[in-house]
């Protein structure tokens, strides 16, 4: 086969792909989140292709951020969530950015036995985290399948993270509403404010309120005042605090509308959309500062020079900003 053959081949394949996605073929999707998944430059170049022919198909559903501390019930909360979306006619997509896949190679999705339930519903669909790379790299990934799935037609996406810090802030930059759920004890609260991860949450869920309802409602007055007090990064929204039993399946409609009041709310500002543009260019902008990070550090001349000025600077032998200069002067 000559060159050209099999590069029309490969965009009929490609194109089918395209097509399954769109006509919601669960093989199809599975497919094209494994080319994005991939590692190699070829597949990469295909992936990203792929994901363009489907651009002008995204962005209908509503993104979902959902970040707590590993046992506050986020894996039992997405379940009840997710089949009370299918019993009112949705369909759900769940993603996972997992910063511990990245070192140790496990996923949080990983476990079969999470969302059994949700899991073998046809109306949705759940994929684990990709476990290789950095996390900057697990992010891009989960935020390019996040558009395949509203190019399959998902009406909602939601994005799990574990609360163990610069994840929340990858998943809040790919979401529309990122919500935080809580235990009902103080010693957790202050540790989520020290954290600055409450500035981050546009919702505040206070699980397990079953186990103690008198704890969860003294969470919920901390909270509210804590909230009070902070400068909340969307603007024209007050966080609401919610208490909730993931296990009872209690509080799960009064959540979902309150995240349809957020959308009525941030879509008659303009907040909603203005939210996504700028998440939009922040990920150019990430991507432009990544790809001259990885050739600065690639370039043979820096390499070559970087440790004796490393060194220098070290020692007190020249100053950063001369070091840096030159460095960059390397790549020019
Ligand atoms: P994750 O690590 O955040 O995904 O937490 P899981 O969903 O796996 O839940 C951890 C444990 O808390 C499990 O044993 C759940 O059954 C339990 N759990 C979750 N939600 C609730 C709840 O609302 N009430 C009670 N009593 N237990 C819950």
């Amino acid at each position: 086969m000559n060159p050209a053959d099999a590069r029309h081949l490969l965009a009929r394949a490609d194109q089918s792909l395209v097509d399954g996605v769109l006509a919601r073929n669960r093989r199809a999707l599975a497919k094209a989140i494994t080319l994005i998944e991939s590692t190699r430059t070829d597949h990469q170049q295909r992936a990203q292709k792929v994901i363009e022919a489907l651009l002008p198909h995204t962005g209908n559903a509503i993104r979902i951020g959902i970040s707590g501390v590993p046992g506050v019930g986020k894996s039992t909360f997405i379940e009840a969530f997710g089949l009370y979306l299918i019993e009112q006619g949705l369909r759900v997509a769940v993603l996972a950015v997992d910063p511990s896949s990245t070192v140790s190679g496990g996923s949080i999705l990983g476990d079969k036995t999470r969302m059994e339930l949700l899991s073998q519903r046809t109306e949705a669909y759940i994929r684990p985290s990709p476990s290789a790379g950095s996390l900057g790299g697990v992010a891009d990934r989960t935020r390019e399948t996040l558009l395949l799935c509203e190019a399959a037609g998902f009406d909602v996406v939601i994005v799990e993270t574990v609360g163990v810090g610069q994840s929340e802030t990858a998943v809040a930059a790919m979401t529309d509403v990122f919500v935080l759920l809580q235990l009902p004890n103080a010693g957790d609260d202050l540790q989520a404010i020290k954290k600055g991860i409450v500035e981050l949450a546009d919702l505040i869920v206070i699980n397990k309120a079953d186990l103690d309802p008198q704890a969860a409602n003294l969470a919920q007055g901390q909270f509210r005042s804590a909230l009070s007090m902070l400068r909340h990064t969307t603007p024209g929204w007050e966080p609401p605090v919610l208490m909730i039993s993931a296990l009872r399946s209690e509080g799960i409609a009064a959540f979902w509308g309150e995240i349809a009041r957020y959308r009525e709310v941030m879509n008659a500002s303009g907040e909603f959309t203005a939210r996504r543009r700028s998440q939009a260019l922040a990920w150019m902008w990430e991507l432009i500062d990544r790809g001259l990070r990885a050739r600065f550090r690639g370039n043979a001349q820096v390499q070559a020079t970087l440790p004796g000025l490393a060194d220098a600077v070290a020692h007190g032998g020249t100053t950063p900003a001369l070091a840096a200069q030159r460095l960059l002067g390397l790549i020019e």
